[in-house]
């Protein structure tokens, strides 16, 4: 009896006096986490971060990076369908999906080390574990308590599963990047970045694909143009689209095989139906009892500086539901740290004219203003409009035809570019320097003023009339 109760009163003595203190402790070692953690160690800070998965969070493990790998795999697959039109007699003796996977996964697990080894050279302590507050603004990572001056919560999101019977017969992009074989017939349900991506990357990979989305056409906060070319883009590379469709339900049959019943009817024989119907935030971790609250939408709720309604708690990148895209974390993250310990008090993100690819083929650049945004801004007499539909030179000598657009969205008087939109062979690697300008505020006429790279696909923005 005696040992019972000194086991229990030194269990509690061992928690209450473990309590770890760091000057930043950051809940979630992914893209914004990680970031911020490193850039404020640089400032002498003593500072741990949280994680209770593989380090690099969704960007590194489930997300940019895997999905670019196999982007790129269906670009090497578009280009062999291409070559034999610039003379190359290449007998295609067919596509192994577990090569491309095995290369993938390691070269994943050599960065999840260079996460690391970096952390550990910024002397940032890893502390592996599920984090949750305690009431008294602690955090409990298993058995032990930690607590810093500031707290970051960069703890990411998960995607969304639809209510609706048979869902969990389904899986999520995470699972698309554990498949071990290519499906032989996939049904895709969104109309987002990642549907997407994930049925343009499948079909050109040789599945059979069909992308069931709610309305007309996906990606439908895009620029019109875009979203009107890529809907017609998926239905040209041969995948069934199913339009205004709402999910029902979900069944197995008999022979394994996945049927979908949506609104539009039932739709069977998958081996595969990935949903991609929107990211959810992580926010298990009893925010309430540290007064941290959430928008409407279950985000957590910030200002302009990343500050929640929790004194010296503060949250970014996937978690606060707005741009969900890694730059946008780690540039969050970097100017938070400096902003607390590099003594910088105003300095914060800029959330205006933040360029973003969607990896579709081709695939789609944009940064700024869509152009119904620009009228509702301006007025529709204030805003200008200057497009372009050509063929890249590429295409000039293969029997594939795959168009380009553009679009420049111009306002006011002088002009000054507030977006632009584009799909295209390389808009990908295009995008960046054009932000750059429009981020400085370029006019049309600088633009214009800017003399052309030929032959390339860009140097049509530069002669736009
Ligand atoms: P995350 O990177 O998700 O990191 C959060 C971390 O917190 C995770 O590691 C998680 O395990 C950890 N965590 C959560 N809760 C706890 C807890 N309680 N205790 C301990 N640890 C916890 N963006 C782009 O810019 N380009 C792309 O091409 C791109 N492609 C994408 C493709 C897919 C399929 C997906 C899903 C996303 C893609 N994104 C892309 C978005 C990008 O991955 C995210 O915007 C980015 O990872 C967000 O960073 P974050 O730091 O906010 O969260
Ligand atoms: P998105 O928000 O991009 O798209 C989800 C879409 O799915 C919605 O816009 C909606 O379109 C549709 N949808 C929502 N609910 C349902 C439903 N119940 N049934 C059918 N369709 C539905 O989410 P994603 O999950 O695709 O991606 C999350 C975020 O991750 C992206 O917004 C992006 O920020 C980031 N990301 C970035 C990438 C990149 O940079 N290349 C790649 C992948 C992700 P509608 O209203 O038209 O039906």
């Amino acid at each position: 009896m005696f040992n019972v109760l000194r086991r229990q009163f030194s269990t509690k003595i061992s928690v209450m006096a473990a309590v770890k203190s760091y000057d930043y402790l950051v809940i979630g070692g992914g893209s914004g986490g990680i970031a911020s953690a490193r850039k404020a160690a640089e400032f002498g800070v003593s500072a741990g971060l949280i994680e209770h998965q593989r380090l690099g969070g969704t960007c590194v493990n489930v997300g940019c990076v895997p999905k670019k790998v196999m982007f790129m795999t269906a670009m090497q697959s578009e280009m062999l369908h291409d070559s034999k039109y610039y003379g190359f007699d290449i007998e295609n003796k067919g596509f192994n999906w577990s090569t491309i996977k095995k290369s993938r996964d390691a070269y994943i697990k050599r960065l999840n080390g260079i996460y690391e080894r970096n952390l550990g050279n910024s002397k940032v302590d890893i502390i592996r574990g599920h984090a949750s507050f305690t009431s008294d603004r602690c955090i409990q990572v298993g058995d032990q308590l930690y607590t810093g001056k500031h707290i970051l919560i960069a703890s990411g999101g998960k995607p969304v599963i639809p209510n609706v019977p048979g869902a969990e017969l389904g899986i999520s992009s995470d699972g698309f990047f554990e498949l071990e074989d290519i499906p032989k017939k996939t049904a895709v349900v969104g109309a987002g970045y990642i549907a997407v991506e994930l049925a343009g990357i499948l079909k050109e990979l040789g599945s059979d694909v069909s992308l069931f989305i709610r309305k007309e056409k996906v990606l439908r906060t895009f620029d019109s143009l875009i979203s009107e070319n890529c809907t017609e883009e998926l239905k040209n590379s041969g995948m069934n689209l199913v339009t205004n469709s709402t999910s029902v339900s979900l069944s197995k049959e008999s022979d394994g095989s996945l049927t979908y019943t949506t609104s539009q009817g039932t739709f069977a024989g998958f081996d595969c139906v990935i949903w991609a119907v929107g990211r959810t935030p992580n926010i298990e971790i009893n925010l309430d009892k540290v007064g941290v609250e959430l928008t409407s939408r279950g985000d957590i709720k910030v200002d302009e500086f990343q500050n929640t309604a929790a004194d010296k708690i503060y949250a970014l990148g996937d978690v606060c539901g707005k741009a969900l895209l890694t730059p946008v974390a780690i540039a969050a993250g970097r100017r938070l740290a400096r902003r607390l310990f590099d003594n910088k008090p105003d300095l914060k993100l800029d959330y205006s004219n933040i360029p973003t690819v969607v990896f579709s083929h081709p695939p789609i650049g944009t940064v700024g203003m869509t152009e119904g945004e620009a009228k509702t801004k301006f007025g529709e007499d204030q805003v200008k409009v200057y497009k372009s539909t050509f063929t890249n030179m590429y295409f000039a000598v293969t029997e594939r035809k795959q168009k380009t657009v553009m679009k420049l969205v111009c306002a006011g008087p002088e002009e000054k570019v507030v977006g632009l939109h584009m799909q295209g062979l390389g808009v990908d690697e295009m995008l960046q320097g054009f932000s750059v300008a429009i981020k400085m505020g370029a006019t049309k006429e600088d633009f214009d003023n800017t003399v052309a790279i030929h032959p390339t696909a860009s140097e049509e923005l530069v002669t736009l009339r």
